[in-house]
């Protein structure tokens, strides 16, 4: 990909997704459940721009949402509402209300309090509204605390006794259908064990409810495969679908899908470019226009993403841009670091990088899931540019946020008028 170019014409920090590379991401993960009934609920959240779900909406993608602000996205994206399915611990009545006016295909329910919920507001609309419940297996996922949710510890889900409870609470209400079970035990999962522990102890309680004439349809094993951003083991697609597939022998379930990163994490690339070297007695840090608000994964994982260096074709003459400290010549080992006033504001930690000049560029690989999502306004920072690639072209998907967008609506409030033009 020519990143000096898209940096040049859409300017820095910049997003830039592979879409033909999504798509092929999306339909090896279909192709993998393919001898059975699926449906591929893309995460949301990964990367919610309307252009990326729109490309898999056209691959007859689902949409797994965690807030009504992304089943909204989902449908503007053309997502079919009965391939949407609302996931979150904390869903306020508003947002049930809503969800269940819209007619999506279930809501998956993480507390009993949310079950009460969900039935008074079924009664007042009329309906019925059907429901997955999320059981929380009690396994240990083996992936970063902060994105574990499989454990007993964790607030996600319930447990078994209380799922059962549920279930048949559900059964018997009539403004209440179960048709689904569910669950999630964490995110960039790199090892196949806790999935295949997970679906086998969920499947067999599945069995019990069925027995129960809990007329299940959907089995929903949530999303959380992992992706290799440094050398971290992955788990082969194939290995995952046949654990599930066989989890599920001489059952009748639809299975259903929920990834997210494995989807569009590999495809996205963010794009910074360098404004100083800076060397301090102990230190080298390369200073670039990018930084955590952009990607927050490093300052709140600690994650590291693979990078790469583009160097301008600064003349030989050129003595303009020179950095005026020590001069270097072989690669030596930095921190890539952004302007934010925060010493948590770093994008790489301890990486090799030969001597670097302003206007350089750094990209970050792996970027496309958790990366803009997660971005913030935070030093009234405009939110990056994002740029897809389809067929070799390169296409702006969303604008560079400028300063009017960031302070009008306080402007209004304080002056009565709007004039934060960028
Ligand atoms: C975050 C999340 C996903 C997607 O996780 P990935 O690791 O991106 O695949 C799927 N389901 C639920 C309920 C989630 O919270």
């Amino acid at each position: 990909m020519d990143f000096l170019s898209l940096a040049q014409k859409y300017k820095t920090p910049l997003y830039v997704y592979d879409l033909d590379r999504i798509k092929k991401q999306f339909l090896s993960f279909k192709n993998a459940f393919s001898g059975r009934k699926n449906l591929i609920c893309y995460a949301l959240k990964a990367n919610s721009n309307l252009s990326v779900i729109h490309t898999l909406a056209k691959l007859e993608s689902g949409a797994d949402c965690v807030s009504i602000g992304e089943v909204r996205r989902a449908i503007l994206a053309g997502v079919k509402k009965y391939r949407i399915i609302f996931s979150g611990v904390g869903k306020s009545d508003e947002e049930i209300y809503e969800a269940l006016k819209l007619d999506i295909l279930f809501l998956n329910v993480e507390s009993s309090g949310e079950l009460e919920r969900i039935e008074t507001i079924a009664k007042s609309l009329g309906k019925k509204a059907r429901i997955s419940i999320r059981v929380n297996p009690n396994i240990d996922a083996k992936t970063h605390p902060y994105i574990s949710t499989g454990l007993h510890q964790n607030k996600f889900g319930v447990d078994k006794e209380t799922a059962l409870k549920l279930y048949l609470y559900a059964k018997k209400s009539s403004f209440l259908e179960p048709i689904g079970i569910h669950f999630h035990i964490g995110s960039q999962l790199s090892d196949l064990a806790p999935i295949a522990m997970s679906v086998e102890k969920i499947a067999e309680f599945a069995r019990s409810l069925l027995a129960l004439k809990i007329d299940l349809k959907f089995f929903d094993v949530g999303g959380g495969i992992g992706i290799a951003y440094d050398n971290e083991n992955t788990i082969a697609l194939y290995d995952y679908a046949q654990a599930i597939l066989g989890a599920l022998k001489g059952l009748d379930f639809t299975i259903i899908c929920e990834p997210g990163r494995y989807i569009v994490g590999e495809s996205g690339y963010l794009v910074t470019k360098v404004l100083y070297e800076k060397h301090t007695q102990e230190k080298r840090f390369v200073i670039v226009d990018g930084a955590m608000n952009d990607l927050m994964r490093p300052a709140l994982y600690g994650a590291r993403h693979r990078i790469k260096v583009y160097r301008q074709n600064h003349p030989q003459s050129d003595t303009q841009n020179q950095i005026p400290d020590t001069p270097m010549q072989a690669e030596s080992l930095c921190d890539v670091v952004g302007p934010i006033c925060e010493s948590g504001d770093y994008l790489a930690k301890d990486v090799m990088l030969p001597p670097l000049r302003a206007g350089d560029l750094i990209v970050f690989e792996n970027a496309g899931a958790y990366g803009f999502s997660m971005s913030s306004n935070y030093n009234t920072r405009k939110r990056a540019a994002e740029v897809g690639m389809e067929a070799g072209k390169d296409r702006l998907l969303k604008h560079r946020e400028n300063f009017a967008d960031m302070v009008n609506d306080e402007l209004e409030i304080l002056y009565g008028d709007t004039n934060g033009s960028d």
